[in-house]
């Protein structure tokens, strides 16, 4: 009963009753039992929708109780939001919620205040590089979906960053949840953790195979579900699930497919809907429609008003929360959506379908099957408690031996144990410099012992291969002038600091330094940066690939007298530069791209800094094509080209154009950083191209684009309209002002106010009759 639950704020069972718990699940009764309320460490792995968010409020409220102060990492920026919806309904008690998730390069010192901070790995690690002081008043940490440890690209992030929290602070509460997974106890060894290691689910969950006219449960049942003519079988599950007045998540394993798929079932939902519906729907989609001028927003908005929908990480967010509510409100009967809807954001439905088992690995060379831990999250999205008598999980089979082998490989299968991915050397490298700049480390010895405490350390008996990779690591990172190593003792450089609290992968630091250094001596020397490809003579192979930053501080010192104009830098080379470092994800070249790109490059040549590798060096050629594809976007956004002919013309949704505007951002910003700490005088070249990539202006709007609520469209309208920089929007005439606003009242005040105008109210004003601009 939530009565009696020791350590917890005396206002909290009230709460929860006010929210319909009157009592525990099994699992949250266990880790009560556990003394999750009682500061103790506690690993639980327990199905999808089983209630873990109540284990970590539980976990985070009783430490605050006590005077502590708690973290919740999550794996993804779109769970932060809804994580910290949650919290805040505890701010009516007094407690404040924070959350942290961009930024990489602040040390968030308004959030020492808060009681709990929501943030994601990146940032956690991040705000200790940044000696953020708060860190160590932390008494609770709980950590969402730990299982991507697991996770080649981010796992190691989250593995060092709670080794490190753990070590600022000994008696630190680490509270960490997982999805079912085969070695849960692994995780608690590591982490020194009580476990809650269960099946239980709120509501019962029928796993099955769809193959044919049936539908094959795995209680040994069969019922009848049949497919009619024309109509493929995952619309005959749908069909069948809103004849009983259900909703159903389809997971495809694309994007495309997701669209694709959303698209057809509107036509199997469509006849289902009541007027009342409809009208609904239609004004969703009209929302939809707003929220961007794109073909993917159009495509989504049409599917929507017939109450399907597609949901993918190429929508923006604005899009992904009107289509979650949407089906939440049982408005949107079938979502089609690609596997990251299934690692969080709390989406349950009648029935789900796990349409392909497959999907595009590149590491694979082709089709690779899903594991078995994803599929299990997929499926265990099926079933509302309280709404739905049960909820179903269904694969598609499409042949009869593939029934079997579906129950094989998924229906009856255990999850995979979760392995750690610490020793591999991009990860390495990023995490020792980091460890060894904050302190954390000052010898091998010391290093060592600091990675004593990661899961890798508790899941391997062969010390070796660590050790090699580390030794291999401190090589890479002494010769590029990040670390010193004098007398066995271990210390960053003044370089090395930067890059690790500007949270850059020290090889994205080192080949942005070099490029910078290569245009410093070819403005002075014009002649270096000319030649097609094939002419320019292979680099030799150093084991990074990339010349170190020591050798090119020689070569820079016998050019010393060349006084290269910075302003010469393009912002194209600097989106290129970039561009091809390691933490940016490149655009693919798809087929016919190479050619293209090729014909850009020896055209644009001369723009890019550091000589082009040869063609024959395959890997490195292709790179630098994508790195120009991926700056030809960029440049394009800067140059005002508007949203819909970026996302056609390379194959991108708006949330990737988002995306890569965010990290171009970023990156440009450590350049600048990068550029003052070794001398290079690019630091106003760069900060122009930041700032327009950042408004997606030309450089005459950046200006006015700055101020808030203006953006690229409406600055380009104000500047046609003849007011053309934030003072004149203070001082403009509101007649012209709202012509050029198109008439809409409310954004012109709101823009004239936040540009500082005294009088912004639009009352009795008319548009300014003399004024016409057009864009579209
Ligand atoms: P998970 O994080 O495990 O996927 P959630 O924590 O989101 O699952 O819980 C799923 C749903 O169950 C939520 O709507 C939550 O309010 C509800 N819930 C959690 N615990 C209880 C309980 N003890 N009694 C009733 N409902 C609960």
């Amino acid at each position: 009963d939530v009565a009696d639950l020791p350590g917890v704020p005396e206002w909290l069972p009230d709460h929860l009753r006010d929210d319909g718990i009157e009592e525990l699940y099994p699992p949250q009764a266990e880790a009560v039992e556990a003394g999750v309320t009682e500061g103790e460490n506690l690993v639980a792995s327990i199905p999808t929708a089983s209630g873990k968010t109540l284990i970590a409020e539980l976990a985070m409220l009783s430490s605050v109780a006590r005077g502590g102060k708690a973290l919740y990492i999550v794996p993804l920026r779109a769970l932060a939001s809804e994580k910290q919806a949650d919290f805040e309904e505890f701010e009516q008690y007094g407690l404040d919620i924070g959350v942290s998730t961009g930024n990489y390069e602040s040390e968030g010192g308004w959030l020492a205040d808060k009681d709990i901070v929501v943030a994601t790995s990146e940032k956690v690690d991040s705000l200790v590089r940044n000696d953020a002081p708060w860190i160590e008043d932390l008494t609770c940490v709980v950590t969402d979906e730990v299982h991507l440890v697991d996770d080649g690209e981010r796992g190691p992030t989250l593995e060092v960053t709670l080794a490190k929290l753990r070590r600022l602070n000994p008696d630190l509460q680490t509270v960490a949840l997982s999805a079912t997974i085969g070695n849960a106890e692994a995780l608690a060894t590591w982490l020194d953790a009580g476990l809650v290691d269960s099946d239980w689910r709120p509501i019962d969950l029928q796993k099955g195979v769809h193959y044919g006219q049936a539908l094959h449960l795995e209680d040994g049942s069969q019922q009848r579900l049949s497919v009619q003519n024309n109509e493929k079988q995952t619309a005959a599950i749908v069909r069948d699930t809103l004849e009983d007045d259900g909703s159903t998540l389809v997971f495809v394993n694309s994007r495309r497919n997701a669209e694709a798929a959303a698209g057809r079932l509107a036509n199997t939902v469509r006849p289902h809907l009541t007027a009342e519906e409809q009208e609904q729907l239609a004004d969703i989609a009209e929302e939809i429609r707003d929220v961007s001028d794109t073909e993917t927003s159009d495509d989504l908005a049409d599917a929507v008003a017939d109450g399907a929908a597609f949901h993918h990480a190429g929508l923006s967010r604005g899009h992904r929360e009107l289509v979650e509510d949407a089906f939440r409100d049982r408005l949107v009967k079938v979502v089609c959506a690609t596997p990251t809807l299934a690692a969080g954001v709390n989406t349950p439905s009648r029935r789900v379908v796990v349409r392909d088992w497959r999907r595009y690995d590149g590491s694979a060379g082709g089709m690779a099957p899903l594991s078995v831990l994803e599929v299990h999250q997929m499926m265990g999205r099926a079933g509302r408690p309280g709404l739905d008598p049960y909820g179903e999980a269904v694969l598609i089979a499409s042949s009869h031996d593939e029934v079997d082998e579906l129950f094989e490989r998924y229906v009856w299968a255990d999850p995979e144990p979760v392995r750690s991915k610490l020793a591999a050397e991009p990860a390495l490298r990023t995490h020792i410099l980091a460890t060894v700049a904050s302190g954390f480390a000052r010898s091998r010895e010391g290093l060592l012992e600091f990675l004593e405490q990661t899961l890798y350390a508790s899941q391997t008996d062969e010390g070796g291969q660590l050790e090699r990779v580390v030794d291999d690591v401190l090589t890479y990172l002494q010769r590029n002038d990040f670390l010193e190593i004098e007398d066995g003792e271990l210390d960053a450089t003044s370089l090395g600091h930067t890059v690790s609290r500007l949270y850059l992968d020290p090889m994205s630091a080192a080949e942005i330094v070099d490029g910078l250094r290569d245009w410093e001596r070819g403005a002075s020397d014009s002649t270096s940066a000319s030649g097609s490809p094939a002419e320019t003579p292979a680099e030799p192979p150093a084991d990074s690939g990339f010349t170190t930053a020591n050798e090119l501080a020689e070569d820079v010192d016998e050019t010393d007298d060349a006084d290269a104009d910075p302003d010469d830098i393009s912002a194209l080379g600097l989106y290129h530069l970039v561009s091809r470092t390691p933490d940016m994800y490149q655009l693919y070249l798809r087929s016919g791209d190479r050619e293209e790109y090729e014909m850009e490059l020896f055209e644009r040549e001369d723009e890019l800094l550091g000589p082009t590798p040869s063609e024959f060096e395959e890997g490195r050629f292709e790179d630098w094509l994508s790195a120009l594809k991926t700056a030809r976007l960029l440049e394009d956004w800067a140059t005002e080209v508007d949203e819909a002919t970026i996302t056609e013309r390379y194959g991108v949704g708006p949330g990737d154009i988002r995306g890569k505007v965010e990290t171009a951002q970023w990156l440009l910003g450590a350049a600048e950083s990068l550029a003052s700490e070794v001398d290079l005088d690019a630091a106003r070249a760069i900060s122009e191209a930041r700032i327009r990539v950042e408004h997606g202006v030309r450089e005459e709007l950046v200006d006015l684009a700055g101020v808030r609520g203006v953006g690229r469209k409406r600055a380009r309208r104000l500047f046609q309209a003849g007011i053309t920089d934030r003072a004149q929007l203070r001082d403009a005439d509101k007649a012209v002002v709202l012509a050029a606003l198109r008439g809409r009242r409310k954004t012109a005040e709101n823009v004239l106010e936040n540009a500082g105008h005294r009088d912004p109210s639009m009352e009795g004003v008319e548009p300014a009759p003399d004024v016409s601009v057009d864009l579209d």
